[in-house]
């Protein structure tokens, strides 16, 4: 395939399946070439998505006012509970405390939070101002924690200091951190849901699932989660990994310091929801759950695919672009266009691994288009040479898919409604063929593809 205006450096990390079949190393989870306009977001954020659904959490941002304008605005996790979450505190660094420092400042603030509200739990992010001149931030926490007798844990995420993912392991390591002292609880019949940030109620759907079939949830991380649930965790005896990019490292952590086995899931798709349902029963080795999951995601399966069968009649034969976040949700889509009848030629990923982009070769056909990392001129190009009808991916995408007449579907977390679990697969299914489907591709002109 013609690479025309793509940069030489980022050439190893996009890739065409070949017509043989066989699998090729990409380059992936590196640092983003220079220049390259990379989407990712930075580590400060990457911390920010997996520690903000807690919803009784204060989350201090020590640093300029501006990365304080990641808030809850821009995620969308519900709660059931508590909305402290939703708010966002800043020490709003300014000259002088850059040249004097910012520790007094972030001491104050964590005082009038005490005085005010007195919450269980903090979190303080350090950003990139703060990587620069070094405030202690740790020294200040751990001296509010001796003060008032709550958690204070300091986040350390200058947003320079390497990519999205590694905010996501600073995250895991701050959740560790709250755990510690609970670690050695005795077990009980019931799992962890990991990386699921209840995005449109996302979490719930789930949770029901595990209710009809008789599995108690001890605690999710973190979508809905508050204190309180957050330190049973330990007890769990198992561990459900649905976004293993953000929380694969906290599930082996927990594994390592509270023999909490865990297994990798998606709930994304029948296939995917209906596989995770069954191995998670089977996991807790009981034959009676197990015999209740199969007969629950038989029925739902039958149900779904009765419901999504007119979508999938008006979207046979249609072509699929898909750039996510995690390889999670990327291998999920695949497997859903391919029960849509819909094929997928372009798919990429911000963060992926290896053996993420392995499923995604084997699960795509020859001639499809792999990139990880990749921008706006990357994706504009190969949507145009493999003439996609569709692109999924998230709101920095949206526009780019309008500006080149193609049909949008939002999968990341500024969505207002589920797309995980069978409800999700319908709600998926109906929006795709809205969008693609719309008669308003007919009047847009600039469709030159
Ligand atoms: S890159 Fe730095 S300054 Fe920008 S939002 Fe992230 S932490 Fe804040």
């Amino acid at each position: 395939m013609q690479t025309t205006g793509i940069l030489e450096e980022r050439k190893s990390s996009i890739l065409l399946k070949n017509r043989k079949g066989s699998r090729a190393p990409i380059t992936c989870d590196r640092a983003s070439v220079a220049g390259a306009v990379s989407q990712r977001a930075c580590v400060y954020c990457g911390a920010r998505v997996v520690l903000n659904p807690i919803t009784d959490a204060f989350h201090i941002v020590h640093g300029p006012i501006g990365c304080a304008s990641y808030t809850w605005d821009i995620r969308g996790s519900l709660t059931s509970g508590s909305t402290l979450f939703r708010n966002s505190f800043s020490t709003d660094l300014r000259e002088k405390d850059i040249v004097f420092g910012g520790a007094e400042k972030l001491k104050a603030a964590i005082d009038e939070i005490m005085e005010k509200y007195a919450p269980k739990l903090i979190f303080v992010y350090a950003t990139c101002i703060v990587g620069v001149i070094g405030d202690d931030v740790e020294a200040v926490c751990r001296q509010a924690e001796k003060t008032y007798h709550n958690r204070v844990i300091p986040v350390k995420a200058p947003g320079f200091s390497g990519t999205k993912s590694q905010g996501y392991k600073l995250a895991c390591n701050a959740i560790l951190q709250l755990l510690a002292p609970h670690e050695n609880q005795p077990k009980q019949n019931g799992i962890n849901i990991l990386g699921d940030f209840n995005l449109a109620g996302e979490i719930w759907i789930i949770q029901n699932y595990f209710r009809e079939i008789g599995v108690p949830v001890i605690s999710t991380m973190t979508g809905d989660a508050n204190y309180e649930t957050l330190i049973r965790a330990p007890s769990a005896r198992l561990n459900l990994v649905q976004c293993a990019g953000s929380s694969l490292y906290l599930a082996q952590r927990m594994e390592e310091k509270m023999e909490i086995p865990f297994l990798k899931v998606s709930f994304f798709g029948i296939e995917d929801t209906t596989n995770s349902l069954l191995q998670a029963a089977k996991a807790l080795g009981d034959k009676e759950t197990t015999a209740r999951a199969e007969a629950f995601t038989k029925e739902q399966s039958a149900k779904v695919r009765a419901a999504i069968a007119p979508y999938c009649e008006k979207l046979r034969g249609k072509r699929a672009a898909i750039y996510v976040g995690g390889g999670f949700k990327a291998i999920s889509l695949i497997r859903q266009f391919r029960e849509m009848g819909v094929e997928t030629v372009v798919v990429g990923t911000q963060t992926g691994k290896p053996e993420d982009y392995e499923t995604i070769q084997s699960l795509v056909n020859p001639g499809t288009v792999i990139l990880d990392d990749t921008n706006p001129a990357e994706l504009e190009a190969f949507i145009r040479k493999t003439h996609a009808d569709l692109l999924v991916g998230g709101v920095k995408e949206r526009p780019l898919a309008y500006k080149l007449g193609i049909a949008f579907c939002d999968h990341n977390h500024e969505r207002k409604h589920a797309l995980a679990g069978y409800e999700g697969v319908v709600n998926f299914a109906q929006e795709i063929n809205l969008s693609v489907n719309s008669p308003v591709w007919q009047a847009v002109s600039s469709r030159t593809i």
